[in-house]
């Protein structure tokens, strides 16, 4: 990880140049400006590690500030849910948590200095009107008949705004600007709405006409002192209009505009709007299923904050969108948890291997180490007795040559155990395998000297008296296409995975699992990384989900697919 370059990151060349030169007082400030208006997603970590990232690497300050000037989308919830989502990607605002909501009034006031110099003006067209008004790329706009309202008409009609004298949608404040200008944006933007009757969830009803994004954000990065306003590309087109408005008003400071690309992650969708879609209409179970890319739902799954912040270093940040593999991803979180999560035995889908030369009620136990290369994880005992249970997967009765796992008389080591060898295969009624007979070859316990006889296959396994049983998740993709966004003909929950999730009730996994705190993740050997549920599991009913599997399965198929 460490050894990998780092990626290419021109915003922090800026900053480097401006704290060089001495610009902004020799000062950084940079914010992460989420709208509560939902849960963060893998794309709002992208932004989050790269603003406190910068500001911590330069010793600057970093902002939490809700954008929260839609009463009608927004709420305490998502507040809550955000400032989690932040912590527990390992950031910190200390007491630097800001709202926009609180700056309603400066915002307010600023809208009367603009007013007072002929730059704003009341328009009571439609927003039909408006939108008709505009123009095109390649044809000016038209100018509103309202355009040249005196000040005075303008500001008394704005103060009838703010009391709530007039309906939602029949009058907004505009810019004035210049409605040919080859920026559409500065065709005289919009600058406040009325919502009337719609409470806001910190205000309440206090303010009946709420300023636009475009007001909002330059001013309030100037209240705060924010040197390096960092935004995705698509406001790229807006930096004229965010620069506009701080050079006509008597600003505390004077911030700057960056954008870059955002992220797009392949086999998934981002929009907020999308996601609130999967949860309303009950695709997923929450804002934190673990499938979805919500910071709550990656956290559930079981991946580390060290490895979201590993995958958004990597990424880099550029100027290009781009679509990013959702493999760079899984890859970084395989890689965290290699390094940092002991091992354990469990069996998904156990089938019963009774040893019969080991004694009836006898038991031993043998000593594992939680971690092949960390000696400072330690070890444990693993209990091992006359009935196991193994991978059903790991036995096969009509084995092909190359199968180096159990067969009938087949022999096979079990991990940090005894090797064993196939006698017997018990079936039921329908001829399903439901049992087999084995015998152990007790001069080869594991670790003891010469005792290290070579077979070809290694099983895991789980002593059946001492396992606890388990439910287990198994989460893969939730599209089954790597942009199901990107489909015009068709809905995006079309595209779902109809196999994005696998429950398994009858799971056993050693005993030690049951104490596992809720979170705690584990490699269980040979089948990947697993989570304890933050919310399900409990030593009465253990509830693990898979994160990822210890391989990039979809690498291959995905090679198949290509005809590789
Ligand atoms: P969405 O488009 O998913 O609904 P949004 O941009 O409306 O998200 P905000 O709450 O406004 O969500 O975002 C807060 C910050 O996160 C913004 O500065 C935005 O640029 C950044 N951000 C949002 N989505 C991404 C993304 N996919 N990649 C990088 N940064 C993002
Ligand atoms: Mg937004």
């Amino acid at each position: 990880m460490s050894d990998t370059p780092r990626p290419s990151n021109f915003i922090r060349n800026i900053i480097q140049e401006d704290l060089a030169a001495g610009r902004n007082d020799g000062r950084l400030m940079t914010r992460f400006p989420p709208e509560p208006n939902g849960y963060l997603h893998i794309g709002h970590a992208k932004a989050i590690c790269l603003n406190f990232g910068l500001a911590g690497e330069f010793k600057g300050l970093c902002n939490l500030r809700f954008d929260d000037t839609n009463p009608a989308k927004e709420s305490m919830e998502y507040v809550e849910s955000i400032q989690e989502s932040v912590s527990w990607l390992g950031f910190s605002w200390d007491e630097r948590l800001y709202f926009a909501s609180d700056y309603f009034e400066r915002l307010y006031h600023w809208a009367e200095e603009l007013i007072h110099k002929g730059l704003a003006y009341v328009d009571d067209q439609s927003a039909e009107e408006i939108r008709a008004s505009r123009g095109t790329l390649t044809e000016p706009g038209r100018e509103s008949p309202h355009r040249n309202r005196s000040p005075q008409e303008n500001l008394e009609l704005f103060r009838r705004m703010k009391a709530g004298e007039f309906p939602d949608g029949s009058r907004v404040l505009r810019a004035k600007i210049d409605m040919a200008a080859p920026n559409i944006n500065m065709r005289d933007p919009a600058l406040y709405r009325i919502i009337r009757d719609t409470p806001h969830y910190r205000r309440g009803r206090e303010w009946k006409i709420y300023p636009m994004y475009d007001f909002t954000q330059p001013l309030s990065d100037a209240i705060e002192g924010v040197t390096h306003s960092l935004c995705t590309l698509e406001f790229e087109d807006h930096r004229p209009l965010y620069d506009w408005v701080i050079e006509n008003l008597s600003t505390p400071s004077r911030p700057h505009q960056y954008e870059f690309a955002r992220l797009n992650l392949q086999y998934t969708v981002m929009s907020k709007r999308k996601l609130s879609e999967l949860v309303r209409d009950g695709h997923v179970e929450g804002w934190d299923d673990p499938r979805l890319p919500t910071v709550s739902g990656m956290r559930r799954r079981g991946f580390t904050p060290a490895a979201i912040r590993d995958f958004c270093e990597r990424i880099g940040i550029t100027k290009k969108d781009a679509s990013i593999e959702m493999s760079l991803l899984e890859n970084s979180v395989r890689e965290d948890l290699d390094r940092t999560a002991p091992r354990a035995m469990g069996v998904l889908r156990p089938l019963k291997v009774v040893i019969t030369n080991y004694p009836e009620g006898q038991m031993e136990e043998f000593e594992a180490p939680n971690h092949p290369r960390n000696p400072q994880l330690g070890t444990r005992l693993l209990p091992f007795s006359r009935e196991l249970y193994i991978e059903a997967d790991d036995f096969m009765e009509e084995a092909p040559r190359k199968f180096h796992r159990l067969k009938p008389d087949g022999e096979v080591r079990l991990r940090f155990a005894y090797i064993i060898r196939c006698q017997e295969v018990i079936k039921d009624g329908s001829g399903q395998v439901v049992e087999l007979r084995c015998s152990y070859d007790p001069d080869t316990r594991s670790g003891l000297p010469g005792a290290e006889r070579k077979v070809k296959g290694t099983i895991h396994w789980v002593s059946a008296p001492h396992g606890v049983r388990a439910r287990v998740r198994l989460y893969d993709r939730l599209f089954t296409v790597p942009n199901p966004g990107g489909d015009k003909q068709r809905d995006f929950k079309e595209l779902l995975n109809p196999n994005s999730r696998v429950v398994l009730e009858d799971c056993r996994l050693e005993p030690a699992l049951a104490e596992a705190a809720p979170e705690e993740r584990f490699q269980f050997e040979r089948l990947g990384y697993f989570c304890a549920d933050r919310r399900e599991h409990g030593r009465e009913q253990p509830v693990f989900n898979r994160t990822v599997t210890l391989r990039d399965s979809w690498a291959k198929l995905e090679q198949q697919a290509r005809g590789g």
